[in-house]
Formats: structure tokens, C-alpha cells, sequence
């Protein structure tokens, strides 16, 4: 059975994310997502439970997904789950340096996990929770980019405060 993790923030999922989990399940018996609970960009704007309902009520249709939740090392958790692979998306140039430096310490900190670059249908290549987040917070439209539910928490996020 080859596993992967498929490790990130998702503060919220998107349908970037989504995009890149519909291809990762066609390579692994198993993609088990895991949210991360320290997010080096700062305060995340869901908590670790909605981010965790969020990615579960978008994938309840496909196959041989987990959901789960991780601290610490990305690698530390892979092996806990059995994981071969690591899957990471690629959306342009800009997301390379940083995935290609953090990918080599991956691989010096645990050389049985590999990592994955994916790439998205070109229409999500500018697509990011963090865009969406600041698209969302000024009152604009994001309802082409993400799940009909994460569309509503933002809106209601942003409405309430
Ligand atoms: P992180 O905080 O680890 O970057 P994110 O939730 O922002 O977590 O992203 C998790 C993974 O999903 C990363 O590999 C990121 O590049 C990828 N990703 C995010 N949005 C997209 C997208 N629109 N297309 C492809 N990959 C994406």
C-alpha cells in the first residue's frame, strides 16, 4: 500500500488544493491530508478544527482520502503514517526556491520520504488561501476558487468579523 501525505495550512482549503488532491490519489493508494498546526505565516484565520472540517466536507466523495492533523516535523509525521512521499504544490517560479530548499532538508532529515511537486490546471496557478483570504476580506467575489462552504465561512468570517 504506498502512502503519502499531502501536509499544508489549508487556512482555507481551496480549489487549488483540491486539484492537486484529485491528482495525488491517482498515484497513492492513500493521501492522508494533514493540517498543519503551526502556520509560520502567522495567526491562521480558521482554527485547526474548522481548516480539519473544511477539507473534510470537500473530499467526502473521494476515494482513499484521511484527514488528519500534525506539530512539528512533516517528516516525523510521514513515517508515523508510513508515508513514502510528501506531496507539495506547485503554482509558479515564485513557489520553486522555497519548496526546493525545504524539500533537500526534508530529504537530509529522512531520505525514505521523497517529495511530490504537482502542478495545477493553469486556472488555479494564481490561487492561494492567503489571496483568497485578502480577496475575501475587502468584500470581493471567491466564490470560483473554493468550496460553496468556504465561500460561505469567509463571507460570514468577514460580515461578523
Ligand atoms: P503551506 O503553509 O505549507 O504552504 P498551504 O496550505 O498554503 O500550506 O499549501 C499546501 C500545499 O498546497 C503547498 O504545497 C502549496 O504549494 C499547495 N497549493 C496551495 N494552493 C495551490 C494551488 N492553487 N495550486 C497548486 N498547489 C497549491
Amino acid at each position: 500500500m504506498k502512502i503519502a501525505i499531502f501536509p499544508g495550512s489549508f487556512d482555507p482549503i481551496t480549489n487549488g488544493h483540491l486539484d492537486i488532491i484529485n491528482k495525488a490519489i491517482k498515484l497513492f493508494d492513500l493521501v492522508i491530508i494533514s493540517v498543519a498546526h503551526n502556520i509560520e505565516k502567522g495567526e491562521p484565520l480558521f482554527s485547526i478544527d474548522e481548516r480539519k472540517s473544511f477539507i473534510l466536507k470537500s473530499t467526502s466523495f473521494i476515494p482513499n482520502i484521511k484527514v488528519d492533523t500534525f506539530d512539528g516535523l512533516m517528516v516525523n509525521h510521514a513515517k508515523k503514517n508510513k508515508a513514502i512521499a510528501a506531496i507539495r504544490g506547485l503554482r509558479a517560479l515564485s513557489d520553486f526556491e522555497f519548496e526546493f530548499k525545504m524539500a533537500l532538508m526534508n530529504h537530509s532529515l529522512e531520505e525514505d520520504i521523497s517529495t511530490i511537486f504537482l502542478l495545477p490546471k493553469a486556472k488555479y496557478t494564481h490561487v492561494s488561501s492567503s489571496m483568497v483570504k485578502q480577496v475575501a476580506s475587502l468584500g470581493g467575489s471567491v466564490k470560483e476558487y473554493v468550496p460553496e462552504h468556504v465561500n460561505i465561512a469567509l463571507v460570514k468570517k468577514f460580515t461578523n468579523g
